[in-house]
């Protein structure tokens, strides 16, 4: 009888699985093991809304492993120790596992590796599970990355991708292998109360309903915040529920107007995972520093409250910020003008945003997250690093009715658009009806001026 281990990181699916295909082919019977990581947990990087999502992962990984004979393992530690106990318990020949691209990743990568080879036990590694295109697969002559998206998704777009592999019929996991109880979400507290659901079923749900009715018009609708016409399958494409190459396949096999929209965001993700993979201090450090001086102290620190809470007076601003409060989600528009206030109108460090998206975000993602915040910053691959988005002009244009506004600003109900974007400007007496509402937090124009002179572009 041999045995392999299925080491479940961010790949929480069935369906699409390299790894589980290739220890079901190569060996009788297979450990699928998921381990509550103590160094992810120690990082900061389990805050309650991407630990709730993941209880319901966890769940529906091991009920849909159950329906096929087999059951998740769970155990809590070190994740190298933990694989190789289980791996001695179970006398596994090999353990396989998807590629990451962070540093933990690669550094957990080479521990595993050499703890196996130490046992007698191999490491198989799978590219092309968290991303449809592995990073490096295509690359700019001279460098291992690219750093401009626009060659990028040439070059991407021309690959041929694998083929979809269906979810296994079976799965037999060997006797007498101990569990820990699976993670359950209602023991999770602190969580945003409108968090989605998590789970493959979900996703895959989620999928078929966007591509029979949302993906179409997403070319012409994804920048209308009150719309909410883009797909919320970011928490399922960072957990792993939905596999990237299917949703590229499944996308394009539509044939519609939006798909080809659509696909470009995929793509995007795949770009940001490839930076961070040839460069993985660019989850902390600048890709590109512009000799920034940002701002610090009581000021900048109470400002950047005011930012975190949504009371910062621009009503576009402050509905994002109440939206990622309450949802763990926010929209892309949102993320942008968020993101471009804090770093370049109150002149605030990148990091210090980045952090708190993390911190609620549940699709809060290394890759996307960090090389987002550098691309708004200016210090990531932004090819105009100085752009300035006008959070009144974006209103105006990005939710002309003031819909948005209304449904996370309840201060300003009532008030028309586009007055709701601007608040500060209505008469007296008129002002005084919504004084519940604060005043801007700085002035635009100072803001710039206070950026231009940080950075040396004025
Ligand atoms: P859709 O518009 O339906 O797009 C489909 C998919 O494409 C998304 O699910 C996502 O996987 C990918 N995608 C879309 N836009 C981007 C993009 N700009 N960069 C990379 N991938 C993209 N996305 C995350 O998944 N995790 C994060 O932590 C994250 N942080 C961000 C922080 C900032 C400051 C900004 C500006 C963007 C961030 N994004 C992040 C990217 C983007 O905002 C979200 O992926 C998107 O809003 C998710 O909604 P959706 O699934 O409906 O996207």
């Amino acid at each position: 009888m041999t045995v392999a281990v299925v080491l479940y990181t961010s790949d929480l699916r069935l369906h699409d699985h390299p790894p589980l295909r290739a220890a079901l082919s190569s060996c009788d019977q297979v450990v699928p093991l998921f381990v509550r990581d103590r160094a992810v947990t120690a990082a900061g990087f389990a805050p309650p809304n991407r630990l709730a999502f993941l209880a319901d992962c966890l769940a529906d990984l091991d009920a849909g492993l159950r329906e096929r004979g087999g059951r998740l393992v769970v155990r809590s530690g070190d994740v190298v120790a933990e694989v190789c106990s289980l791996a001695r318990e179970s006398a596994a020949a090999e353990v396989h596992l998807a590629a990451g691209v962070s540093a933990y990743a690669h550094a957990r990568e080479d521990r595993l590796r050499t703890a196996l080879e130490a046992e007698g036990r191999r490491l198989h590694v799978h590219d092309g599970v968290v991303t449809a295109v592995a990073p490096g697969a295509v690359r700019p002559a001279g460098s291992d990355h690219f750093a401009v998206f626009t060659p990028y998704l040439r070059r991407w777009s021309e690959l041929p991708l694998r083929a979809v592999a269906p979810a296994p019929r079976a799965v037999r996991v060997p006797e007498g292998i101990g569990s820990e109880p699976l993670p359950a979400r209602a023991a999770v507290t602190g969580l945003s109360p409108g968090l989605a659901r998590g789970g493959e079923d979900e996703a895959r749900r989620l999928l078929a309903r966007w591509l029979r009715t949302g993906v179409q018009d997403y070319g012409a609708a994804h920048d209308d915040l009150a719309g909410d016409a883009t797909s919320r399958l970011s928490p399922h494409l960072h957990f792993g529920t939905l596999s990237p190459t299917e949703a590229v396949h499944r996308a394009r096999g539509t044939g519609g107007p939006g798909a080809g929209a659509f696909v470009r965001q995929l793509c995007w993700r795949d770009f940001h995972h490839q930076v961070l993979a040839a460069r993985p201090a660019t989850a902390t450090e600048d890709y590109r520093s512009r000799q920034d001086h940002w701002r610090r102290g009581p000021a900048a620190e109470e400002e950047t409250e005011a930012w975190k809470e949504g009371r910062t007076g621009y009503p576009m601003v402050d509905a994002a910020m109440r939206q990622l409060r309450h949802e763990g989600w926010m929209h892309n528009r949102g993320r942008l003008l968020a993101a471009c206030f804090l770093t370049k109108t109150l002149y605030v460090d990148w990091r210090t945003g980045a952090r708190h998206f993390l911190d609620l975000l549940v699709d809060g993602d290394l890759a996307n997250n960090q090389l987002n915040w550098q691309w708004v910053a200016g210090t990531g691959t932004d090819t105009r690093p100085n752009r300035v988005l006008n959070p009144v002009r974006q209103g105006l244009l990005h939710d002309p009715e003031g819909r948005y506004v209304h449904r996370w600003v309840p201060e300003l109900a009532g008030l028309d658009a586009p007055r709701v974007h601007e608040p500060w400007r209505l008469p007296g007496p008129e002002r005084a009806r919504y004084a519940a509402y604060p005043d801007p937090v700085v002035e635009l124009a100072d803001g710039l001026d206070r950026f231009r002179r940080g950075r040396g572009t004025a």
